[in-house]
């Protein structure tokens, strides 16, 4: 069995920068991420189809309190600001939010498509069992699942938390993922169109991430917590008329539904982390901790960072 000094599970912005930052002042450290899918980013996910690429959870960032990782993402020169939201310019890259992660995730150890399962102490070692059947283990662990997915590895593991952490909830999100033939530009990039069941919708087109028209729609909470678990073709059918209904001239071509069980964070806990042992160290971290959005998953990276340094760990 191998021991790594640190691991982090979960890939997505929060545990690549908590890597990331480690590894920059410290070389000789490393971290190991074990990341369940195959993509990195979590939810800066990105899908390309024949004709079109996709981002279909974060559409973009805003680099207040994140100068680290701008600074990283433009050293790949396909960063561009497209848009602005809320009077702050908007930030993507032409190949797409996965791409960003992909920069962050260089040079980092990774265990990709592995689920840590179960999660043991012994003295002062957390043993970690995956799907793989493999055997980790360290005297630090920094879970960046969304919360809810992080307290049933807990609960699974039998290990206390503060019960508060349960009354984070997360948003569901439905995304439709269309490829058209012909529409109206919309007004701008992305917009939020009013007393609607739509969230959002970006033109990936504008956006300059793909080269064929194509809208990623985001349903709100209460519609996609509606058809979450029904038929999915039905679910399709009615996620278009939603789309016809305020934009009659759309000709889709092609159309794929994805969903987000832990969308964005209802509410934000208290501190950008949270210690769940102190001998050996678990820690929880990720938006859940430090704020909805990047900028929030980023500073909760950042505090836990902090922290380990204060510890020397
Ligand atoms: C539809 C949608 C639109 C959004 N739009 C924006 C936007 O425009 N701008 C913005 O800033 N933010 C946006 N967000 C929010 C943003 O994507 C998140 O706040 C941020 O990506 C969260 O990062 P994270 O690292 O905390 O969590 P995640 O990205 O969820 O990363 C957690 C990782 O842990 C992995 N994992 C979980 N359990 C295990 C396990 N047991 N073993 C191994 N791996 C595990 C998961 O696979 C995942 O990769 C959006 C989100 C969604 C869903």
């Amino acid at each position: 069995m191998k021991e790594h000094p640190i691991v982090i599970i979960g890939a997505g912005v929060c545990g690549l920068s908590i890597a990331k930052l480690i590894q920059n002042q410290n070389p000789e450290i490393e971290p190991l991420l074990i990341e369940k899918s195959r993509g990195l980013g979590g939810r800066m996910a990105t899908r390309r189809s024949e004709k079109s690429t996709f981002d279909h959870g974060a559409q973009f960032y805003q680099k207040t309190g994140m100068e680290f990782l701008h600074d990283l993402f433009l050293k790949t020169e396909r960063v561009h600001t497209w848009s602005q939201f809320q009077g702050e310019e908007c930030f993507a890259s032409n190949l797409g939010m996965t791409d960003l992660a992909k920069e962050l995730a260089k040079g980092l150890l990774i265990k990709k498509e592995t689920r840590v399962i179960k999660l043991t102490k012994q003295n002062h070692l957390w043993f970690l069992e995956t799907d793989q059947g493999e055997a980790i283990s360290s005297p630090c662990v920094i879970l960046t699942a969304p919360v809810p997915q992080a307290l049933e590895l807990l609960d699974q593991s039998a290990i206390a938390y503060p019960l508060e952490l349960k009354s984070l909830e997360y948003t569901m999100a439905l995304v439709l993922l269309l490829t058209l033939k012909q529409a109206e530009p919309l007004p701008t990039p992305y917009v939020e169109p009013l007393e609607s069941d739509i969230l959002s919708i970006t033109d990936q087109h504008q956006k300059g991430v793909s080269a064929s028209q194509a809208w990623t729609v985001v349903f709100k909470h209460e519609f996609s917590k509606t058809h979450f678990e029904n038929d999915p073709v039905d679910t399709l059918t009615t996620a278009i008329e939603q789309v016809k209904a305020s934009y009659p001239g759309i000709q889709i071509e092609s159309s794929e539904l994805k969903k987000w069980r832990y969308a964005r964070p209802l509410k934000t806990w208290h501190s950008s982390f949270q210690v769940i042992s102190r001998i050996p160290d678990l820690i929880l971290a990720g938006d859940g901790f430090g704020g909805d959005r990047i900028e929030g998953a980023y500073r909760s990276a950042e505090a836990t960072f902090q922290h380990l340094n204060l510890k020397k760990i």
